[in-house]
Parts: C-alpha cells; sequence; structure tokens
C-alpha cells in the first residue's frame, strides 16, 4: 500500500492538482475486492477519486498480478502476439492495456520532462 504522499489530486481544475506530498488528501472509504482499494478525497477541491484512477488497474477486469504480468512482458519487449500466447490472454485485452499504461506513461512523461525534442516546436515559447 502505497503512502498518500506519492498520490495527487486528479481533479484538473484543482490548485493543487498534480502536486505530490502536499498533505491534502485524505482516505474516504474502502472499496473494491475485500475492500482493498482506497477512495481518496482531496481537502483543497474536495472531489474524490480512486487510488487506482490514471492506472492501468483502474476498472481492470483482470486480477492486478495478471495486469502486472501482461505488462512486464511487453516492457521487455515482448510483441503483442507473443505477450497474449505467454499469458494466455486475448490479443485485444494486451492491447487495451498496452494503450492504458501507454496513456499512463505518457502523463508521467509530461510531467518529469521539462521539453522533448518531439514536441511541437510551435507550443514552445
Ligand atoms: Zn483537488
Amino acid at each position: 500500500m502505497e503512502e498518500l504522499g506519492q498520490f495527487c489530486c486528479q481533479n484538473a481544475e484543482c490548485p493543487d492538482a498534480g502536486k505530490r506530498g502536499c498533505g491534502n488528501l485524505t482516505v474516504t472509504t474502502w472499496y473494491g475486492p475485500n475492500k482493498s482499494r482506497r477512495m481518496l478525497r482531496c481537502l483543497t477541491c474536495k472531489s474524490r477519486f480512486s487510488e487506482r484512477k490514471g492506472t492501468p488497474l483502474f476498472g481492470a477486469r483482470l486480477p492486478d498480478e495478471r495486469v502486472v504480468g501482461i505488462l512486464a512482458h511487453v516492457a521487455e519487449g515482448v510483441g503483442t502476439r507473443k505477450t497474449a500466447r505467454l499469458t494466455k490472454t486475448h490479443q485485444d485485452t494486451v492491447t487495451r492495456y498496452i494503450r492504458l499504461a501507454g496513456d499512463q506513461a505518457q502523463k508521467l512523461h509530461d510531467e518529469l520532462v521539462a521539453f522533448s525534442p518531439y514536441n511541437d516546436r510551435s507550443s514552445v515559447r
């Protein structure tokens, strides 16, 4: 279970969106299988969101271990078809998790990297 300081408000309108370790998050409820997942609340904007929001695990129907296993294959450079065969998962499902992980990676990239050489030059000030 990750510390709350590793999370940030998911409400893009919130002044504390994307800021970690501000002490603005609290746990309101536990939900999911065996009530193992936390519902977080931002004290700044009062919004609530799952601790899994924005990750490939949010809304996943497969168990966490299978999703992590699929993405571990992909991270090692194993192709979609081979990953599907090795993890006994439908190819479309593998593709769906690759896209979800890619979306999360893009957001992380945008947060951590000040400038990418692939940015559109017209948006640079
Ligand atoms: Zn907020």
